[in-house]
């Protein structure tokens, strides 16, 4: 219990017992009165009576809706810390004067990308979210930003090879791949390009061995036919996308693959002594 600022910290003092009486009698008088609530519905035998549909058909559709709640989905990113965050906790703010001038030497590696913050009158405004911006407010750089994110940038500092995989292609190449994500595709139909997603995310994730078998024998990529099965896509929103509109994102083109993995094969050791199935190829 906390006390006013002039009053001392004195468990002994009479005014404080006085308060956690107090504070106790309202704690008891709570739990009595919920009490009476309940014994009353159990002589009139409410739990008898079935829930009626009206509440049912609310409580369903309520869910549901809440369910395809684009707000409340981590489908938006922080252009600063690259959490993913519900679109609700993003503020746009321009970020040459959200982001303090005298750290802003420290995060050139993050500030650095002129895609993620343009520097233009006008396009300056970016995503940021509560943490970074309220860490911003006290002159700090966010948690988030410091250790290897401040080195590994943005997604625009992609290699070619890599940038343009899709969601399936990634899969067949990754040593370790994630449970499952969710993101939000942007499918634009007046376009022949195939949507377009955030694939540079950070925070805390869960990996798994991506095929053990495969694994072991270290030749990549992995069967195909194998990680068709595990593949399972959830779609939210109110209009369902036709199979035009997805057969890019799922597809598997084997000149992707390669150079892709060739680039892999020579800039990250873990792929060092990986050998490619030229087969499968
Ligand atoms: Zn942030
Ligand atoms: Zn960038």
């Amino acid at each position: 219990m906390s006390t006013g600022p002039s009053v001392p910290h004195d468990l002994t003092t009479a005014e404080m017992v006085a308060r956690q009486k107090e504070a106790l009698d309202r704690l008891v008088q709570a739990a009595e009165q919920s009490f009476q609530e309940k014994q009353v519905a159990s002589t009139r035998r409410d739990w008898c009576n079935p829930i009626p549909v009206q509440r049912k058909v609310d409580t369903v559709q309520a869910f549901l809706k809440a369910f395809h709640d684009e707000e409340t989905m981590e489908i938006a990113a922080c252009s600063v810390c690259y959490l993913q965050r519900r679109p609700r906790d993003l503020v746009c703010v321009d970020w040459r004067r959200a982001v303090p001038h005298e750290i802003q030497p420290i995060m050139a590696g993050v500030l650095g990308c002129r895609r993620c913050f343009p520097e233009e009158d006008g396009e300056a405004v970016v995503p940021i979210c509560h943490t970074c911006q309220a860490t911003f407010d006290r002159g700090r750089v966010p948690d988030a930003c410091l250790g290897s994110t401040m080195l590994i940038g943005c997604e625009h500092k992609y290699p070619k090879e890599l940038r343009d995989l899709t969601p399936l292609e990634e899969k067949l190449i990754s040593l370790n791949t994630a449970y499952g994500f969710i993101t939000k595709f942007n499918i634009q139909r007046s376009q022949q390009t195939g949507p377009t997603y955030r694939k540079h995310v950070a925070g805390h994730i869960t990996v798994f061995p991506n095929d053990v078998e495969s694994l072991a024998s270290k030749i990549l990529p992995h069967p195909l036919v194998s990680t068709l099965k595990q593949v399972h896509v959830i779609w939210t929103g109110l209009e369902r996308p036709a199979p035009r509109d997805v057969s890019k994102l799922l597809s598997v083109r084997p000149g992707a693959l390669r150079s892709a993995l060739g680039w892999l094969l020579s800039h990250n050791h873990l792929y060092a002594d990986v050998i490619i199935n030229e087969h499968e190829m």
